[in-house]
């Protein structure tokens, strides 16, 4: 499909079609047009001449006028009985242009067009060397969105793409053409603002930064013009660092206080912040050592029955004592450990714990644990999952997983896959922290649960809070309706417990029926003969008493 003309001297004698295509003309237009029309510069037409049968590049000038990029071979042919030069021409725009977008991909990142870390890099250190020469300032913003892992867990990963492409045009928008905006990774950007004649210039940047992505448009449901709140760090050379990889650290160090302060607003790094930002990092590095060094351990909390407070089985939790520092709140590792995907380790010890120490109990009560959406969305947890059980012993219908709805949000049709196949293995599933999430009534009867668990935050203070007591009365009545027990969390007061019994409520949890402890705080429970098992046991006596006197 090259392009071909057989000259004597410089006139043409014939072309085929394509290369009369390439210039824009018909063939019989070419016959007796001279070469130099098509390849106006004479260097490259020289070089032609002197040099048969090599390959060159050169331009190809059209009817239109444009010259576009060609490679070039001549070789001496016999025509018609005499010497003749035959050109082939070959188009190199197509060829080019796929160099072009390499050359652009390895510069830029291809989802926002923005230029990547590895230019960034490259601009860091010429910006500081200007800066280092001159009087003026240099700033590295870096921007994260807020909560972003919610909005891929909510609309899905487009939707998250979506909304990154937006940021990127948003941000751009508000820079001078000196000026650069790099994705550095995932929600992570970082701005250059060199020539500063002061730090507080970079604040009132970062504020109509913030100020642009806020904005959006009322049409909130759509990512591209959505309203975004969004952190910035602020780090200035050569106030805080003159080298390039730790500026950024620190402006990423303040970021992390920006967030840690609420969110939504800009911080400078000031050297104090290290220290914060090192400790969550030792914590991280101590957190992955831990299933190692036999540092996590469960702790069983009695699910009870209302009214009789019959023990029908424990919720295991996770807790960490860290090396040399203690006891870590589960609230403060399980969110990093999601983030870091050491949850899915972690969890599996969990699971494998608490079935292989729930296998070994004479009463056949139920052991209740927590699984991450990040378990719930690998591939691989309902295979594990009948692995644990096998290697256990521990018959299926005494497991029971407790799954938030953020689980479910993420991509639904993959959680019900994942969570039909676990029902499969015969282990029940419970609806955890009910009312807290997204509380959609269609999750309810999309998914098999078993049981629900009302978050205790409605339970706090039910008896005397009109508000959660209706919330509680409608939950109830929807669990009737759907034919799911219900258990309440964070049962903490005999007139709470009084409460749920008047309503009906199944099951309960709490400090009243009993705090968290190791295992063998309640042998009495597991190791009873099935006599003893029968008995209404502990703690409601009390509580009991307690509600009488309150009613
Ligand atoms: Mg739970």
């Amino acid at each position: 499909m090259e392009g071909l003309l057989v000259c004597d001297g410089q006139t043409i004698v014939t072309v085929n079609d394509s290369f009369a295509a390439l210039v824009g003309l018909a063939a019989s237009e070419l016959v007796g047009a001279q070469v130099r029309q098509f390849l106006p510069d004479e260097g490259t037409r020289l070089r032609l001449l002197d040099s048969p049968n090599r390959a060159l590049e050169g331009d190809l000038l059209t009817r239109d006028g444009s010259r576009n990029p060609v490679e070039l071979i001549m070789r001496q042919v016999d025509f018609a009985g005499k010497p003749h030069r035959a050109i082939a021409v070959r188009d190199l725009r197509a060829r080019n242009s796929a160099e072009q977008h390499i050359r652009f991909l390895a510069h830029h990142d291809s989802l926002t067009g923005l230029p990547n870390r590895s230019s960034f890099n490259k601009r860091l250190d010429q910006e500081i060397e200007l800066a280092m020469s001159s009087e003026r300032k240099l700033a590295i913003l870096c921007l994260d969105i807020d909560r972003f892992k919610e909005v891929n867990d909510l609309f899905g990963h487009a939707a998250g793409d979506k909304m990154l492409q937006s940021v990127a045009a948003r941000i751009a928008s508000t820079l001078d053409r000196d000026q650069m905006v790099a994705r550095l990774s995932g929600d992570e950007f970082a701005i250059i603002l060199s020539g500063l004649s002061n730090p507080a210039a970079a604040g009132r940047a970062a504020e109509i930064i913030m100020e642009t992505l806020r904005a959006g448009s009322d049409r909130a449901a759509e990512a591209d013009d959505a309203s975004i709140s969004s952190s910035i760090g602020i780090a200035v050379c050569p106030d805080d660092a003159t080298d390039p990889h730790v500026l950024l650290t620190h402006a990423d160090t303040a970021l992390y206080r920006a967030k840690n302060e609420g969110r939504g607003i800009y911080r400078f790094f000031e050297a104090s912040m290290g220290a914060a930002v090192r400790e969550r990092r030792l914590l991280e590095h101590d957190l992955r050592q831990a299933i190692a060094r036999q540092e996590l351990r469960l702790v069983y909390q009695p699910l009870r029955e209302i009214p009789s407070g019959n023990a029908v089985g424990f919720e295991a939790l996770v807790r960490w004592r860290r090396q040399a520092r203690g006891d870590v709140e589960p609230s403060e590792f399980i969110p990093i450990a999601e983030e870091t995907g050491l949850i899915l380790p972690i969890g599996e010890w969990v699971l494998r714990e608490a079935c292989r120490v729930a296998a070994t109990w004479k009463q056949p009560l139920t052991v209740a644990v927590n699984v991450s959406p990040v378990q719930i969305h690998n591939a691989n947890f309902a295979h594990l999952l009948h692995e644990i059980l096998f290697q256990t012993g521990l018959p299926p219908h005494r497991l029971e997983l407790e799954v938030t709805e953020t689980a479910l949000v993420r991509d639904l049709n993959r959680a019900l896959e994942t969570l039909r196949r676990i029902k499969m293995l015969g282990v029940r599933i419970a609806m955890d922290d009910f009312g807290t999430g997204y509380s959609s009534l269609s999750n309810l009867r999309a998914f098999p649960f078993d049981k629900i668990k009302i978050d205790r935050s409605f339970i706090k203070s039910v008896n005397v809070n009109g508000q959660a007591a209706a919330i509680v009365r409608s939950v109830l009545g929807l669990s009737r309706a759907l034919g799911l027990p219900v258990l309440a969390e964070g049962v903490e007061t005999a007139a709470e417990l009084e409460f749920l019994e008047r309503e009906n409520c199944h099951q309960g949890q709490g400090f009243l029926l009993g705090r968290p402890a190791d295992i063998e705080t309640f042998n009495e429970l597991i190791e009873g003969d099935a006599a003893a098992a029968d008995r209404p046991v502990v703690i409601p006596a009390n509580a009991k008493a307690l509600a009488l006197a309150a009613s």
